[in-house]
C-alpha cells in the first residue's frame, strides 16, 4: 500500500511509490492507443533548452520551442504521463479553479479578463494540436456543472452572463428537470451547460504531445529523474546517468517535484484525488447516464466530477485528500461516492481505481515565474491544469524567444507559501476537514 505523505517518507519516495503501484491499475493505461517509450538521459549533453518534467506544461513548452527551432531536452523521471497528465478526469475546463472575482482581487477587471481569455486560448490550442499532430484522444465538447442545492441555482444565470460579459457566450442554465432529462441522476438541483469545455482521454492526448515534441526534434528522456540542478543563469540538470547544460530551463514538475527545487517546494501542496472507471456498460446505460455525452462536475469545493469514456464506462473522480495513508482499496472507498450519484450502478463491478496528485497554491491561482532570468516554471494549476498547464507551457516558450507581456501578467499573482516542518500535512488536514463540512452544511 502507498503512502502519499512526503512528511514521514520523503516526497521523493513517495512520489516514485505512487508512480509505480497506480499507473498499472489507470484507465488511461490500460485504454492507451501506444505505450511509446523514449531512452533515459545517458552522458553529458548541452542544448539550448532543459525541460523538467514529461506533463502538459513541460510538454507543450517543448513542442512550441522544439518548432521553432530550439534545441530542446526534456527530462522525465518515469514514463511521460506518469505525473497528474497522464491520470486525470480528461476534463477540459474554462477559466481558472477559484473564479474570475479571486483574480479580480489581485488586479484590474481588464487585467483578469485578459487572463481569463488565455485561459480560453488553451482549449483552441489543444483543438488545434489535436487536429495538426493528428491525435486520437476522443475530444468532446459539453461540460455540465450541477448543483447540489436549490440555493444556488440563480448564481448559475449570474455565471453564464459572467461569461458572456467575458466574450465567452452560449452557456444555458437548466432547470432541475431539464437536468434530469439528460444525467440519470436526481441529486442535483439544476446545472450550467457550457458549450466549449469537455473531455478527452488525457494519456492518449499526451502521447500524442510527446510524438510531436519528437517529430519537431525535441528530445525526450524518461526514467530520468533530476536529481541535482542549477538554476542559475547558466542552468544545468542532472540525473544519475547525465547532465543537460542549457541556456534556459523550463521547470515542469508541479506536485511530483518534492524538494527538488528548494524555492519551489513550499509554493504548492500535493493533494490527492483519486478516480475509478467502471466496467464497459454499454451505450444504452451509459446514455442513460450522460445523455449527452458532457463532462460533469459539481460545485462543491470538494468536487465530484465524472463523465463516459469512448467505452462507454462511467469515469468517477473526486475525494481530496491531503493524508498521508492511502485506502487500502480504493475501488470500495470511491464507489458509494458514485452510486450517491447514481444509486442505479450497484450492480456494476469497478474494472480500474487510481490517484494522483494535485498541486494546489494557496489562493488556488496558479504560480509561475523565473528563478533566475533564463529559469522559468509554472505550477499549482489547483486542480484545474488539463487546459491551463498547456498554456502556462506555451507562455513560456513564448517568453523564451521574446513575447514575455503575457507570461508576466500572469506571474503577477501573489500567492502566500504553505508552511514546511511536521505541522504542513496537519493543517492543510484540517482544513480540508472545514470544506468537507462547509461543503455538507452550505
Ligand atoms: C486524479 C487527478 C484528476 C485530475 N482531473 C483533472 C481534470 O479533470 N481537469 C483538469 O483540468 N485538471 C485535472 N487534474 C489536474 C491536471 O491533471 C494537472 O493540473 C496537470 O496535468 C498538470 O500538468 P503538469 O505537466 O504541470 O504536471 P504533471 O502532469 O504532474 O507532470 C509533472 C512531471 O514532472 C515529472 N517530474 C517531477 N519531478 C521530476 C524530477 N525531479 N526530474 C524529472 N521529472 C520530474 C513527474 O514525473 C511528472 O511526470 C487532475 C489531477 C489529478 C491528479
Amino acid at each position: 500500500m502507498p503512502c502519499f505523505g512526503a512528511a514521514r517518507k520523503g516526497a521523493v519516495q513517495v512520489i516514485e511509490s505512487m508512480r509505480q503501484s497506480l499507473i498499472a491499475q489507470s484507465y488511461y493505461q490500460a485504454t492507451a492507443h501506444e505505450t511509446p517509450s523514449y531512452p533515459a538521459l545517458a552522458g553529458d549533453v548541452s542544448a539550448d533548452v532543459v525541460v523538467i518534467g514529461g506533463g502538459f506544461t513541460g510538454l507543450s513548452a517543448a513542442l512550441e520551442l522544439a518548432e521553432a527551432g530550439y534545441r530542446v531536452v526534456v527530462l522525465e523521471a518515469g514514463r511521460v504521463g506518469s505525473g497528474a497528465s497522464g491520470r486525470n478526469g480528461g476534463q477540459i475546463c474554462t477559466g481558472f479553479s477559484p473564479g474570475q472575482a479571486r483574480l479580480e482581487t489581485q488586479m484590474s477587471k481588464d487585467d483578469a479578463a485578459k487572463c481569463f481569455r488565455i485561459a480560453e486560448e488553451a482549449k483552441q490550442l489543444i483543438e488545434a494540436r489535436i487536429a495538426r499532430h493528428n491525435i486520437d484522444c476522443g475530444l468532446t465538447w459539453g461540460y455540465l456543472h450541477c448543483i447540489p442545492k436549490p440555493s444556488q441555482f440563480d448564481g448559475l444565470q449570474h455565471e453564464a452572463e459572467d461569461y458572456e460579459k467575458l466574450g465567452y457566450p452560449g452557456c444555458t442554465v437548466l432547470s432541475k428537470a431539464e437536468l434530469e432529462a439528460k444525467l440519470g441522476s436526481t441529486i442535483y438541483h439544476g446545472a450550467m451547460r457550457e458549450p466549449r469545455a469537455g473531455h478527452f482521454h488525457a494519456l492518449n492526448y499526451l502521447h500524442g504531445l510527446a510524438r510531436a515534441v519528437s517529430k519537431a526534434g525535441g528530445i525526450i528522456h524518461e526514467n530520468s529523474n533530476v536529481i541535482a540542478l542549477d538554476t542559475g543563469p547558466a542552468p544545468w540538470a542532472r540525473t544519475t546517468q547525465g547532465k543537460v547544460t542549457a541556456k534556459f530551463m523550463v521547470i515542469g514538475g508541479n506536485a511530483y517535484l518534492g524538494r527538488t527545487v528548494q524555492a519551489l517546494y513550499g509554493r504548492v501542496m500535493p493533494v490527492t484525488s483519486y478516480i475509478i472507471t467502471t466496467e464497459p456498460l454499454g451505450e444504452e446505460r451509459s446514455r442513460a447516464l450522460i445523455r449527452d455525452n458532457e463532462a460533469v462536475a459539481d460545485t462543491n469545493f470538494i468536487v465530484d466530477y465524472f463523465r463516459r469514456t469512448q467505452d462507454n464506462r462511467l469515469l468517477f473522480g473526486g475525494r481530496a485528500s491531503y493524508s498521508t495513508l492511502e485506502p487500502s482499496d480504493l475501488a470500495a472507498y470511491m464507489k458509494p461516492r458514485m452510486l450517491k450519484v447514481f444509486p442505479q450502478l450497484k450492480d456494476v463491478r469497478i474494472d480500474h481505481a487510481w490517484g494522483g496528485y494535485i498541486a494546489i497554491t494557496s489562493n488556488r491561482i496558479p504560480d509561475c515565474g523565473r528563478l533566475s532570468p533564463n529559469v522559468y516554471y509554472a505550477h499549482g494549476y489547483s486542480g484545474q491544469g488539463v487546459a491551463l498547464a498547456q498554456m502556462y507551457g506555451k507562455l513560456m516558450s513564448d517568453a523564451i524567444r521574446g513575447a514575455a507581456e503575457r507570461f508576466d501578467l500572469l506571474a503577477r499573482f501573489r500567492h502566500l507559501p504553505f508552511p514546511g516542518g511536521p505541522i504542513r500535512t496537519p493543517l492543510l488536514t484540517a482544513a480540508m476537514l472545514f470544506y468537507r463540512l462547509r461543503d455538507a452544511l452550505s
